[in-house]
């Protein structure tokens, strides 16, 4: 009988040394997606992996369809000095292409203000004219914002690591979280930009990109979305999305369509609760060594996990701004093809709550 025993307990260890470590990620995002992916790429069968996507993979990497037509309704530029996205872009096999063409306007509720040219020497001469020499000036800061933003790759290639998004700032550049400290706005007027530039030019881009005015951005992040709104641009073709789908695919990761309710810690492993609130029938409960969160967990999120028996409370500070993406359809006007090149196909406005119309932005570009 004792030596049953024994005989057991030799087979368990064997087993708990051969046994892949079981990891659940929370969160069929692109953070969820792709360290679903790296950990394979690190771990190889070492690693069991389980993926749970409550909603559809992509999350805020989405296309809508309407008449049959596809458009990207969430994170739909992503910029070439972003070395992690266009690496695992390229390694999945997916194609890119140029995220925004065309021409541009600034609409001001009655008439539009600007409009660029097809010919970039004549949307610079327009710009020069307007703005005077504030759109280079910006242009140099925000080539010199993105080279401290460089400084990350060479850390995470060392095997950096960062516990905080503020230590990870710091260590890109120590004057990048200066930046986090004031609004977008004073930072410019501080830097010697002109009133008008700012309440125009600036605030359409950051208004387009984050449904917020400069004085309510910091400048970090304010920056951030200036550069995305620049010529080294790309997504896609036929939708970001995919990075996400190719990404769970690639990882052999198990896609769990289920939402979870509660990650609680043993004190030896994490036990995931999954299920629908209103059915309690629904739940289920699966053990796993690691959990990996990668879905937004502060308190305005309907979706936030509950945490249990964690030594100390984990802390979510913030909420989330919302974003509403509208798509305007309209019958294109008939024009000459010289004429339409210099019509905007793209109109940003920062009177956006002056009606009619509430136009914030047209986009013409399919996927
Ligand atoms: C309108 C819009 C435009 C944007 N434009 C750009 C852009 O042009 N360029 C750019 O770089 N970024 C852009 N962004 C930001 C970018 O899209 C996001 O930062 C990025 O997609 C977030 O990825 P994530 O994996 O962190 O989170 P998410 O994409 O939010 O993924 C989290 C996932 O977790 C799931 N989930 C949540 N809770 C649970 C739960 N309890 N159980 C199971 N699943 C759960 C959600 O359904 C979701 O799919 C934009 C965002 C929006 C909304």
């Amino acid at each position: 009988m004792y030596h049953c025993h024994w005989i057991a307990l030799i087979l368990s260890v064997v087993a708990a040394r051969v046994a892949a470590v079981k990891i659940g990620i929370v969160g069929g995002g692109i953070g969820g997606a792709s360290t679903a992916l790296y950990i394979r790429r690190l771990f190889g069968d070492d690693a069991d992996i389980e993926l749970f996507e409550m909603g559809r993979l992509g999350g805020r990497l989405a296309v809508e369809e309407l008449d049959g037509h596809r458009y990207e309704a969430g994170g739909s530029v992503i910029h070439t000095k972003n070395r992690c996205m266009m690496e695992l872009i390229e390694s999945l096999g997916l194609q890119t292409k140029p995220a925004m063409g065309g021409t541009f306007g600034l609409w001001n509720g009655r008439e539009l203000v600007f409009t660029s040219s097809a010919w970039s020497a004549i949307t610079s001469a327009k710009l020069l004219w307007r703005y005077g020499s504030d759109v280079f000036r910006l242009r140099r800061l925000l080539s010199a914002t993105l080279a401290k933003f460089d400084g990350i790759y060479s850390l995470l290639d060392s095997g950096a690591a960062y516990d905080t998004v503020e230590d990870l700032i710091m260590a890109m550049d120590p004057s990048l979280v200066k930046l986090t400290g004031l609004p977008l706005s004073q930072y410019l007027k501080l830097s010697g930009f002109q009133e008008g530039f700012i309440s125009e030019l600036v605030t359409a881009v950051t208004l387009n990109n984050y449904g917020q005015r400069p004085d309510r951005l910091h400048a970090l992040v304010g920056l951030v979305g200036l550069a995305g709104a620049g010529d080294e641009l790309t997504s896609v073709l036929g939708g970001n999305y995919q990075v996400v789908e190719r990404a769970v695919q690639q990882s052999g990761a198990t896609l769990r369509s289920e939402r979870v309710l509660a990650v609680e810690f043993t004190g030896e492993s994490f036990l995931v609760t999954t299920g629908w609130a209103a059915e309690p029938d629904s739940r289920q409960t699966r053990s796993y060594d690691i959990v990996v969160v990668a879905a937004p967990q502060t308190e305005d999120q309907p979706s936030r996990v509950e945490w249990l028996g964690l030594p100390a409370p984990l802390q979510f500070p913030g909420t989330y701004h919302q974003l509403s993406v509208t798509f305007v359809e309209a019958q294109a006007m008939e024009m000459s093809a010289l004429a339409a090149r210099n019509v905007a196909n793209m109109a940003y406005t920062r009177w956006y709550n002056r009606s009619p119309p509430d136009l914030r932005k047209i986009e013409h570009t399919e996927l």
